[in-house]
C-alpha cells in the first residue's frame, strides 16, 4: 500500500544520506591525515635553509661583515638558500593544490611537437653547461594531444631536468615523442639519461613527497624532492600514469603516454 511504500522511499533516502555522510566524514579525516602529515614534512623541509641562513647572518653580525673578502661570500651562501626557500615554497604550493584537487587540468588539444620544442628551449643551455648532449626526437610532429598544455610542459620540464641533474659529464639526454606500438590512439612520451641511475628499491618511491635517493646532491642541484610527485598528479588527472625504468650506475627511463586528439 501506499503508506509502506512513503516509508520505504523514506528509509531509503535515509540510507543514502547516512552514506554520503560516511563518505563525507572519510574524505575530511583523509584530508586531516594529509594536512597533518603536509605540516610535518613541510616543517622539516623549511628548517635546512632557514638554519643556513640564519647561521650565514650570525656570523656576518658576530664581526664577519668587517672582512671584505668573507663578506660576501656569506652573503652569496645566505641568497641561495634564500633563493632555495622560494623555490621550494612555490613546489610546496603547487603540490599542495594538486593533492588536494584544487588545482585542475584544462584538457584541450595542442600540438605536441610546439611543446617540446618549448621544453628544448628552456633547458638547452642548461644541459649544455653539464656538457650534456641534449636532443629530441619525435615520429609524429604534426599530431595533436588531449591535455592541459602548461602542465604537461612542467611534466616534462621536470623530468628533463632530473636527467640533466643526475647525469654525468659527457652524458646524453633524450626526450621522445613516439607513436605508441600498442595503442594507436596514443603517443609515447619519453625521457632518457645515461645517468647515475636508481637502485630498484629507490625506484618505486621516487615519486613519494619529498623522497631523495642523495638528500645532498639533490640540494647541491637546486632540488626539493616534490618533481616527480608534481609529475605524478599531473600525469593522473590526464588519466595517464609515469612509468619509470632505470639500470642502477647506468641511467634511466620515464615514460607516459598521452591520447591522441
Ligand atoms: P629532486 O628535487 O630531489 O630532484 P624529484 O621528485 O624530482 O626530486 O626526484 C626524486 C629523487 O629521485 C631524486 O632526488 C633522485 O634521487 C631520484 N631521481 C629522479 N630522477 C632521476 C634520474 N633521472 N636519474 C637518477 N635519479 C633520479
Amino acid at each position: 500500500s501506499s503508506g509502506t511504500d512513503e516509508i520505504d522511499q523514506m528509509l531509503q533516502e535515509v540510507a543514502a544520506a547516512a552514506e554520503t555522510i560516511e563518505q563525507e566524514f572519510y574524505r575530511l579525516m583523509r584530508l586531516e591525515n594529509y594536512r597533518k602529515e603536509f605540516i610535518g614534512d613541510i616543517s622539516h623541509e623549511l628548517k635546512t635553509p632557514i638554519f643556513a641562513i640564519q647561521g650565514f647572518v650570525e656570523t656576518l653580525l658576530d664581526g664577519a661583515l668587517e672582512d671584505e673578502n668573507v663578506n660576501r661570500v656569506f652573503l652569496e651562501k645566505a641568497m641561495k638558500n634564500v633563493n632555495r626557500l622560494t623555490i621550494l615554497t612555490n613546489d610546496l604550493m603547487e603540490i599542495a593544490k594538486l593533492e588536494t584537487g584544487e588545482l585542475k587540468s584544462h584538457i584541450r588539444p595542442f600540438y605536441i611537437a610546439d611543446c617540446v620544442q618549448e621544453v628544448q628551449d628552456t633547458l638547452q643551455y642548461r644541459a649544455a653547461e653539464e656538457q650534456l648532449a641534449f636532443s629530441v626526437q619525435t615520429d609524429e610532429p604534426d599530431c595533436r594531444v588531449m591535455g592541459d598544455r602548461n602542465q604537461l610542459r612542467q611534466v616534462m620540464v621536470n623530468l628533463v631536468e632530473n636527467a640533466i641533474k643526475y647525469n654525468r659529464p659527457g652524458g646524453k639526454v633524450t626526450l621522445r615523442v613516439q607513436r605508441s606500438p600498442d595503442h594507436a590512439k596514443k603517443v609515447k612520451v619519453s625521457v632518457e639519461d645515461t645517468g647515475i641511475g636508481i637502485a630498484p628499491e629507490h625506484l618505486e618511491r621516487v615519486t613519494e613527497r619529498f623522497f631523495r635517493v642523495d638528500k645532498s646532491r639533490s640540494r647541491d642541484k637546486g632540488g626539493t624532492g616534490l618533481g616527480l610527485s608534481i609529475v605524478k598528479h599531473i600525469l593522473e588527472s590526464h588519466g595517464s600514469s609515469l612509468q619509470a625504468q632505470s639500470v642502477y650506475g647506468q641511467g634511466s627511463v620515464f615514460s607516459f603516454y598521452l591520447k591522441k586528439a
